[in-house]
């Protein structure tokens, strides 16, 4: 079974490509929400979390505090190493048992996505990736439009952070355009006759 990885800077479109992939009959690991539920629920992960990152990262009620979290990592590569170095092991190894349901069920390929596929070294237990491409200042408006709690500077600063769209392309194995030079759904169509055929 073929493990496709979907990728793309924040705005770019890849959940939007996800969920056409989806409506086809693929599997898809949403790596952002399954790590939000590994967070919230795995205790060995939420123990090395208080320690690493103090009491306020979960709520009184034992909820993940996104917010405390997110203030506590913003832009201090030491801090968000050390928080990915927590989380991604985990997500890697739920990602593993998901992937050996799906194979369990015969499906001829599934589809990871996450907005850090190569910073996170997913990448690497991926056959073959897809980056989802649209230039920066559509992605920008996009993003203004989607995530009202968003600023213009909150989006620049999660843009800089991200791999850059030239190297996303060049390490790419396949790329959606997404940026209105042409339709998307063939785009999709073509890819899963590729992988469907192995
Ligand atoms: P990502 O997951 O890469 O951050 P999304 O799939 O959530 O991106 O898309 C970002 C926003 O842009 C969403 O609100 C989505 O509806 C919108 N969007 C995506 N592709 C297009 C498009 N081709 N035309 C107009 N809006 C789009």
């Amino acid at each position: 079974m073929r493990r496709i990885g979907i990728t793309g800077g924040i705005g770019s479109g890849k959940s939007i490509v996800a969920r056409l992939f989806a409506a086809l009959g693929v599997p898809v690991y949403d790596s952002d929400s399954r790590a939000k539920g590994i967070m919230a629920t795995d205790l060995g992960l939420r123990e090395q979390l208080l320690a690493a990152f103090g009491a306020e990262t979960y709520t009184p009620e034992g909820l993940l505090n996104r917010t405390h979290l997110a203030q506590r990592v913003f832009g201090d590569a030491a801090q968000v190493a050390l928080l990915n170095s927590l989380v991604h092991p985990r997500v890697g190894a739920d990602f593993e048992a998901w992937v050996a349901t799906q194979a369990a069920a015969g499906q001829p390929y599934i589809l990871k996505e996450a907005a850090l596929l190569y910073e996170s070294g997913a990448y690497r237990q991926l056959d073959r990736i897809i980056t989802v491409f649209a230039p920066p200042a559509v992605r920008h408006a996009r993003v203004l439009h989607r995530d009202a709690h968003r600023s213009a500077a909150d989006v620049e600063a999660i843009m800089r952070q991200q791999l850059s769209d030239e190297e996303k392309l060049a390490r790419a194995d396949y790329v959606v355009y997404n940026d209105d030079s042409q339709l998307v759904l063939p785009q999709v169509l073509a890819l899963d006759e590729t992988f469907r055929q192995g």
